[in-house]
């Protein structure tokens, strides 16, 4: 708040700033409305003022300073750990064409701070009414989530309730609990039907791989990576492909088969009776050129494409991204920790990633890191007699691929991660050797070297 004490017949002001630390995921939209209302702003030009004469920023005028650097600068953090955590902007540039060798919240680049939320959700705000209460015991006040505000999730992770939606354009800078009886996004019913859909969390998991990201991944790469891999399940990624391949499904197709209708249309905002089977151009655009893509439109070709998030992301080197920061809940996961919640979750990195609260990109990373790969349900249960053919039985990898009904390449690629321990002690022990990812096949290669 502006004070005022009287020195030599001047008014000298002093300028005071009560802080508060941003809460976890919190959205800096939220934090703002936080730090607003505690030090008494009614609005946010009139807090963006006091916060810019607070840390004495010279020359500063209302446009010069994005609102998310004076956030950072009052949260005390780097502009890049404050972006990378509280803002969406690692979603909606998570998959891009434009600077995508450019850090999330990188000070240098200013225009891209200043669009830390989606175009997409404008003017609509998403919160679970059974996060309020715990959150206004454990830290004081209740807040909005980043990943609620993810588009085509209408429901709360944790409490598998419906969010629920705040219309007003001010809302996030005010307390959710404000709206707690403010329409549900969808009914229970509906949640219900698309909770366990194995391709809408595949699309969820990738999303949420973005949003833990501290650079984006260069849509070049990813565009020859998907191109290929609709390529290797005979689907056509071109509508000019038709005539050549008049039997084989197109990405359209596939994406029809595998989501719920309703949901399809509900997260590409397709209205009316358009929809169920036509060409989704967003998708065919996403596979066919280099940045024509939005974020969602990557993520659910990317879930169309791919059966899991983990094999997607592998590809797309996950493990590629630049080192960054942890946050100090992962800090505290110990390594004997996750290994048991590994076993805990018969390898299945989103349930890890649940129970623990931490992101599925940074569970990823160090989950591969130790070896351990991801295992989807029906592939988990047949490596075991494939490693052990493999091992103990000395066949060669194609024999005990095929005697225990396993993909050669599941195979392959489970061989490699959990060999990624042993590549890292040798890339220690010899060090003139270039530091090299172990499973990199071409497309990961190609991804790392296009993106830098
Ligand atoms: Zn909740």
């Amino acid at each position: 708040m502006s004070g005022g004490i009287e020195a030599d017949g001047a008014l000298i002001r002093t300028h005071v700033l009560c802080r508060i630390p941003p809460l976890p995921d919190e959205t800096d939209r939220s934090y703002l409305g936080a730090l607003m209302r505690v030090n008494g702003f009614q609005t946010e030009t009139e807090f963006r003022e006091h916060v810019a004469k607070w840390t004495s920023i010279q020359n500063w005028n209302r446009t010069s300073v994005p609102t998310v650097e004076l956030l950072a600068t009052v949260a005390t953090t780097q502009i890049e750990d404050f972006a990378r955590h509280h803002t969406l902007i690692p979603l909606r540039r998570g998959i891009t064409a434009h600077l995508p060798t450019v850090i999330h919240g990188c000070a240098n680049h200013q225009t891209l701070l200043r669009q830390t939320n989606f175009g997409q959700r404008r003017g609509r705000a998403f919160f679970c009414s059974e996060c309020v209460a715990p959150d206004q015991q454990m830290h004081g006040r209740s807040y909005w989530r980043r990943e609620h505000q993810v588009p085509g999730l209408s429901w709360c992770p944790k409490h598998r309730v419906p969010l629920r939606i705040a219309l007003d354009k001010t809302a996030v800078l005010k307390s959710p609990s404000r709206f707690i009886d403010s329409k549900e996004a969808d009914s229970f019913e509906q949640i219900q039907k698309w909770i366990e859909v194995p391709s809408i969390k595949t699309y969820l998991d990738v999303c949420s791989s973005l949003l833990d990201t501290a650079k984006p991944f260069d849509a070049r790469a990813v565009r020859i990576v998907l191109k290929r891999q609709a390529k290797n399940r005979g689907i056509r990624s071109m509508h000019t492909t038709a005539k050549r391949h008049p039997n084989s499904p197109s990405v359209s197709d596939i994406a029809w088969r595998i989501f719920p209708a309703e949901w399809l249309k509900s997260v590409l905002e397709i209205t009316g009776s358009e929809g169920c089977g036509s060409e989704l151009p967003q998708l065919e655009t996403a596979v066919r050129q280099a940045g024509g893509g939005t974020f969602v439109s990557y993520a659910l070709a990317i879930a169309t494409l791919f059966e899991s998030a983990d094999d997607a992301m592998a590809v797309l080197g996950g493990s590629t991204q630049t080192k960054i920061r942890r946050p100090a809940g992962e800090i505290n996961l110990t390594r004997e920790r996750l290994l048991s919640l590994y076993t805990q979750c018969g390898g299945n990195y989103s349930q890890v990633s649940a129970l623990t609260g931490i992101g599925y990109g940074s569970v990823s990373r160090r989950l591969v890191k130790m070896g351990l790969p991801a295992l989807r349900a029906e592939h988990g249960r047949l490596l075991l007699p494939a490693i052990d053919m493999f091992l103990l039985h000395v066949l060669s990898l194609e024999q005990s691929a095929k005697s225990s009904g396993v993909p050669l390449e599941r195979l392959e690629l489970f061989l490699r991660e959990a060999c990624t321990p042993l590549l890292s002690l040798f890339n220690t022990m010899f060090s003139k050797r270039p530091e090299r990812t172990i499973g990199a096949p071409r497309e990961r290669l190609l991804a790392t070297k296009e993106s830098r």
